[in-house]
């Protein structure tokens, strides 16, 4: 098992998945937390949507030349729409649908990043719905880290049967953060003391935090705590597919 002070900070970014204010403006979320991430000199990795990067190509062309920051996939439309997911949901029991869907779904999402000249070496799927299914379409399409799993306090790292790498969440969530954010000192108080827990055993630390909940929750003032925290405590980042350098990975 690979013990290193290494965190990897993760962040999902989809696009216009409604017309909530939070919903529209995750890329602008995004763009705010990259700012953040050059200036603290730090790297990080998010999973952004096929569809958003339709969207917004002529800025992912600039945004692709930030060394520090990867980008991987997310599906292409995040499930949408709703009443086709809730129909997958009830008739196979897998909210990403059936193989031959997920197979379009990633095919699409890898030509988004192919026309933009980027690579697609990693890939967390929306909500965290895998299934064999995906992982083998994954493996098909040269995606060599997916990171859906979690448990936290425990870093894991291994190979699955598809022969991708499950890279495993060991922090809290943050979907339960709402825009109020006298709810939101427990999840604050709660992500800090387990994130001192981990940096006093020196383990990996695997972060999934979205740009959007980071600027809803206190304008990313918990987000550069956290940062701080590690850098003071000399945690070294890595983005996702640096893991693929590690000498001990299996
Ligand atoms: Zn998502």
């Amino acid at each position: 098992m690979i013990n290193k002070k290494i965190a990897i900070l993760t962040g999902d970014v989809h696009h216009k998945l409604s017309n909530n204010y939070w919903d529209k403006n995750e890329f602008e979320c995004m763009k705010e937390e990259i700012e953040i991430i050059k200036k603290e000199k730090i790297k990080a990795t998010f999973f952004i949507t096929g569809k958003l990067l339709n969207e917004k190509q002529k800025e992912f062309l600039q945004l692709k030349e930030i060394k520090d920051i990867e980008f991987g996939g997310h599906t292409y439309s995040a499930f949408q729409p709703n009443l086709l997911r809730l129909f997958f949901k009830f008739i196979l029991n897998s909210e990403y649908g059936p193989r031959f869907w997920q197979k379009n779904d990633i095919q699409k999402t890898k030509t988004e990043f192919e026309r933009s000249g980027l690579k697609m070496n990693c890939w967390r799927t929306h909500s965290y719905k895998s299934n064999n299914n995906t992982l083998d379409l994954l493996f098909k399409q040269n995606v060599k880290i997916i990171s859906d799993k979690h448990s936290i306090g425990i870093f894991d790292l291994t190979k699955n049967k598809f022969g991708i790498l499950d890279l495993c969440i060991t922090m809290p969530k943050d979907e339960v953060i709402e825009p109020n954010l006298e709810k939101n000192i427990e999840w604050i108080n709660n992500y800090i003391k387990l994130l001192n827990e981990s940096v006093k055993k020196k383990e990996m630390i695997v972060m999934a935090l979205h740009p959007n909940r980071m600027k809803m929750l206190d304008n990313f003032e918990t987000f550069k705590k956290i940062i701080k925290l590690l850098k003071k405590n000399n945690y070294q980042f890595f983005k996702v597919s640096d893991i693929l350098n590690l000498r001990d990975i299996p």
